[in-house]
């Protein structure tokens, strides 16, 4: 299968401003994330030469085999990290992330912070909110996210800079139900931004190769595309 990433980048943007028009957005309010999991460096450098910036994976040791080489020579790109990261892996995942999306429980925080206090770096975080039935990652409850930002703001994580929220619809194909888990993240980071104002957490990553048209329409500020640029994954490799 041949696949034009350059094109499907551009499509896909295309796309993006008519939503964000739509909805009645500032143009450029959305970004646009290339989630490269599954595909080769290659494919990274084909979308850096068409202007992408902004990447995710999701599983650590591929991200830190793929970006380390890439950001030595690409110093301008970022990568955010945005699938189940377990605690051992979270020393390699903050030497090549600058935003860890998929913070889902507070004991991770506490990794987090050990691993960027040891390197002395500052990264971001995206708290990951359980929205839809199916889906299993993510908190399951408003009251463990408030302990996670009230932790951080007794300066408990002087490393972590909490930068906004992120979920997964549940995959159906019923529209109404993927836009009730976006409205759902929405106002809980309208709630938590009210509560924790000292916190700027304006990202709300949401929206996916089969709903971002949905999620921006709602609020996403963060698009993560894979398939759309990069085409179809092969999980055998
Ligand atoms: C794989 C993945 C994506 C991209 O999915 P596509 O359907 O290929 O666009 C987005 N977000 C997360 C958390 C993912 O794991």
């Amino acid at each position: 299968m041949i696949v034009n990433i350059a094109e499907n980048l551009k499509v896909i943007k295309q796309k993006i401003s008519e939503a964000e028009k739509r909805a009645g957005r500032e143009a450029g309010s959305v970004k646009l994330m290339a989630v490269s999991k599954f595909h080769p460096s290659e494919d990274v450098i084909s979308a850096i030469g068409a202007g992408q910036f902004l990447f995710g994976e999701n599983r650590v040791q591929e991200a830190f085999e793929k970006f380390s080489p890439i950001i030595e020579t690409h110093p301008q790109i970022e990568l955010h990290m945005i699938g189940v990261l377990q605690s051992n892996k979270v020393k390699n995942a903050v030497k090549v992330a600058s935003c860890i999306e998929s913070v889902d429980r507070l004991s991770l925080l506490d990794e987090i912070e050990k691993q960027c206090a040891k390197i002395n770096k500052q990264i971001k975080v995206l708290f990951e909110f359980h929205t839809g039935e199916e889906s299993k990652s993510g908190f399951e409850t408003e009251e463990e996210l408030e302990q996670a930002l009230t932790a951080i703001k007794e300066g408990k994580y002087p490393h972590i800079i909490p930068a906004g929220f992120m979920t997964m619809a549940p995959f159906t194909d019923d529209k109404e139900r993927v836009r009730k888990s976006f409205i759902l993240l929405r106002e809980l980071s309208k709630r938590m931004k009210e509560k924790y104002p000292q916190f700027e957490m304006k990202e709300l990553s949401m929206g996916m190769s089969g709903d971002f048209e949905i999620a921006i329409e709602e609020g996403s500020t963060l698009v993560r595309v894979g398939t759309a640029i990069f085409g179809e994954r092969d999980y055998s490799k």
